[in-house]
């Protein structure tokens, strides 16, 4: 079964009646089995943007799982949205990372939105189901990490800001129809709701990458563009704690996301090497390429533990930056050593196409710098402890 028994167990802990979300997880699964995996290689070999998939996913309520009914979402909870995203990274990650920034951007719209914004993007817009697509906008140039130093400035002239300067490294805002940006006003950074027909907004090109090669990296360059003062996103000035609270969502997205391409990395390997002989017998019977799989399996449970836990406290409500940072720090570290070690495993055939294990690790290895580098999320977790103790 697609649905992992490590995944249901959990679920099963934290809900003490989950029957009905086993029920829908493994539906999930069995369609995500069926009809997104099997073209999960040719959409990384051939750089095809995942749209068929995502609209089906539409269709199947994916994305709308984890938001409240009022909205158009299923109104489930968040774990399970996690799980399922999980078994969709396994299948198809590329199609999960578009899931990742969907599902960033409405939450913001949903947290920091005013009713009109709400309805008018996550439900008339169809944000929340998935029809229309959205991306996320604040790297630069300049900053990354250090997004407080962001130098696209809106000024308010009339009822529109003007929005002028250069954003780069945005996953996906050509193939999105809207584009939520981050740019400085006088009262600080500041989110605006920006559809992509918007003159003076302009995509500049597609950034070749290592991996996750189905999804559109691109630059945008902002000349004037003039967007309508109704499309600030909640006060002037808090785009950047705006935009923590999102990247909190993100971060759990992406730390799901690794677990599922760990585990597609992990299942290859564990296949081939009952398949492969050498000297005279299968490769499973030496006890390295065996302590290779107990730490393989090992990393995932315990990262799946970590992940699954956040998701939990956010459904609850809690403040969950340092755990979420710990998740997504853990999972994203141990994918790219699972996948590393799937690459092994398979020895020289690790490094071809023809088992395309090395998709899993160029993939995974995007998860440990987008949305808070290792680096910056060790600074974080360490910030966090050191001032609550
Ligand atoms: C495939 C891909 C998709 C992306 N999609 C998006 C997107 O959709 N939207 C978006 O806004 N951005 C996106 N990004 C950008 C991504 O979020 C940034 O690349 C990331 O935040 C790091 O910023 P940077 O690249 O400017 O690196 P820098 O911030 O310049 O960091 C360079 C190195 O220095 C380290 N470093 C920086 N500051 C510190 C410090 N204080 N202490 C210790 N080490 C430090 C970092 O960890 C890193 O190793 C994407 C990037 C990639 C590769």
């Amino acid at each position: 079964m697609f649905y992992l028994k490590e995944q249901k167990n959990i679920i099963d802990t934290f809900f003490p009646d989950a029957g009905e979300y086993d029920t829908l997880l493994e539906a999930l699964g069995a369609f995500f089995e069926k009809e997104i995996l099997p073209g999960a290689k040719r959409i990384d070999q051939e750089e095809i943007f995942p749209r068929q998939n995502l609209q089906r996913l539409a269709e199947k309520g994916f994305m709308a799982i984890p938001f409240p009914k009022t909205l158009g979402g299923l109104g489930l909870p968040l774990p399970v949205f996690i799980a399922a995203l999980e078994m969709l990274a396994r299948a198809c990650a590329n199609t999960a990372l578009q899931a990742d920034i969907q599902n960033m951007v409405c939450e913001g719209i949903r947290l920091f939105g005013d009713d009109r914004q709400r309805n008018e993007y996550l439900i008339a817009n169809s944000l929340v189901e998935g029809k229309k697509l959205a991306a996320f906008a604040l790297t630069e140039p300049c900053c990354g990490s250090d997004a407080k130093s962001i130098q696209t400035r809106a000024v308010l002239s009339s009822d529109r800001y003007i929005l002028n300067g250069n954003k780069t490294l945005i996953t996906n805002p050509g193939e999105a129809d809207l584009v939520l940006v981050f740019a400085r006003t006088d009262k600080g950074i500041s989110a605006f709701i920006v559809p992509k027909e918007t003159p003076g907004f302009e995509i500049t090109g597609v950034i070749p990458k290592l991996g996750f090669k189905g999804n559109k990296l691109s630059a945008i360059r902002l000349r004037d563009c003039a967007v309508p003062e109704r499309n600030l996103l909640g006060e002037e000035g808090k785009g950047l704690e705006y935009a923590k609270q999102m990247l909190n969502a993100g971060r759990l997205s992406i730390a799901a996301i690794a677990l599922g391409i760990a585990r597609a990395a992990y299942e290859k390997a564990l296949a081939y090497s009952k398949k492969r002989k050498a000297f005279g017998e299968s490769i499973s019977n030496f006890q390295m390429i065996q302590e290779k799989l107990a730490n393989m399996i090992t990393r995932m449970n315990a990262a799946r533990l970590l992940v699954y836990h956040a998701a939990n406290l956010r459904e609850k409500g809690e403040d969950i930056a340092s755990e979420v940072s710990q998740a997504k720090l853990f999972a994203s570290e141990a994918a790219l050593k699972v996948c590393d070690d799937a690459i092994q495993i398979h020895g020289g055939y690790g490094y071809t196409d023809a088992f395309d294990v090395h998709r899993h690790w160029r993939d995974a290895r995007m998860l440990t710098i987008v949305e808070g580098t290792s680096d910056i999320l060790r600074l974080l977790i360490s910030h966090l402890e050191l001032k609550s103790h």
